[in-house]
């Protein structure tokens, strides 16, 4: 079976490791933490990075540094993973999910426009499958009516919105590193920030809300959400490499377009002018005019050992987040997408095998 993601780790995350077993700094103390904190906030562009022990509590953390709470509403796109929304559930809050834009499948700025209220404090765009969200209009909504911007960077590093990070445009922007992303740790997440304060709150939120002058006396409610040294070694080698990943993953996206191109009734992912996608997940839409669904097609691939995985589903149409209005783009991407084989492992002559046996079900 061709897997659709597998991570790519080599002698240098294992030097790592063993350099961080070896030391005897194998819980959250240690040089890798800060050494993978200080390059991944550099490699965005920006001034401080948080590592956390997965994306799901560094979105948590930068909402709970933010302070929002019980009361407030936050918009998410409604196409995104689960995470997203549950971490803003955590807080109190009621996640607001609004549509994608048709043409590049991430929120759509004008649809934030509408879900915006009185009682609306930030906005979370989710750069979905590796294509940014189209940053500007969400920058000017958010400044015209004072609301705080999340980014969930979890499937998108590297990415860039007009030649800038994704990463570097919100307040406090988010990343995973668990087994299918871009870069891994395994487990693990980081939030970028170019403030100070919130750098120096989310340290101090991160850790058990412990008083960095005073030892064992806690101003605030905090969490564990620390990185440890073994994961943040696994990092350092990774990040090292994600220049490298990122042009094999738009190699790949390169080939896969070029060889699909021709089949009809299948959509390529998008990529606007203004956008690099790091096509996290090469994802196609299987419309009408292919001659089968998306499940057939699915069904079809996995008997020539092809592994795949449909379009994740709108948050809106599950018992925790249900809305009675149907929310129409999301929808019909989500029921169109399939995720195709992506890995940075994956070889030319597996991408032409996959390309051929989708071509092959329409002949
Ligand atoms: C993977 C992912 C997360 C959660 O990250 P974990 O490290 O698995 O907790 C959050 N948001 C999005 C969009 C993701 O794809």
């Amino acid at each position: 079976m061709i897997p659709v993601a597998e991570p790519s780790l080599g002698e240098e995350e294992l030097n790592n490791v063993v350099e961080a077993i070896k030391s005897g700094w194998i819980s959250s103390k240690g040089k890798f933490i800060p050494e993978f904190e200080e390059k991944l906030a550099a490699y965005c562009g920006t001034k401080y990075g948080v590592a956390t022990s997965n994306g799901t509590v560094a979105l948590h953390l930068a909402l709970a540094t933010l302070e929002i709470k019980e009361g407030d509403e936050v918009v998410v796109p409604t196409l995104t993973f689960a995470a997203t929304a549950n971490a803003v559930i955590y807080t109190g809050a009621k996640p607001v999910l609004v549509d994608s834009a048709p043409d590049y499948w991430c929120i759509d700025p004008e649809e934030i426009g509408k879900a915006v209220t009185p009682k609306t404090r930030a906005i979370m765009p989710v750069h979905l499958y590796g294509h940014p969200c189209d940053m500007d209009p969400i920058m000017d909504i958010a400044n015209r009516h004072n609301l705080y911007i999340i980014e969930d960077a979890a499937e998108a590093h590297g990415a860039e919105y007009k030649g800038r990070k994704v990463g570097s445009f919100a307040d406090i922007a988010c990343f995973s590193f668990y087994g299918n992303k871009i870069i891994t740790t395994g487990e693990g997440g980081m939030c970028l920030t170019n403030d100070e304060s919130l750098a120096v709150k989310m340290r101090i939120l991160r850790d058990h809300g412990m008083n960095p002058q005073k030892r064992y006396w806690h101003d605030v409610v905090g969490f564990n959400y620390r990185m440890t040294n073994m994961q943040a070694a696994v990092g350092v080698a990774q990040l090292n490499k994600l220049d490298k990943f990122v042009e094999k993953k738009r190699e790949v996206a390169g080939l896969y377009s070029s060889l699909l191109n021709s089949v009809e009734g299948v959509s390529l992912p998008p990529e606007m002018p203004w956008a690099k996608n790091v096509y996290w997940m090469y994802s196609i839409l299987v419309q009408d005019s292919f001659g089968m669904d998306r499940d057939e097609l699915m069904r079809r691939l996995e008997l020539k050992g092809i592994e795949t995985r449909p379009l994740l589903a709108p948050l809106h149409l599950m018992p925790p987040y249900k809305k009675s209005e149907s929310i129409a783009v999301a929808e019909e991407l989500a029921s169109r997408g399939i995720s195709l084989p992506s890995s940075v492992n994956l070889t030319a002559e597996q991408t032409r095998y996959i390309a051929n046996a989708i071509r092959g079900q329409r002949s």
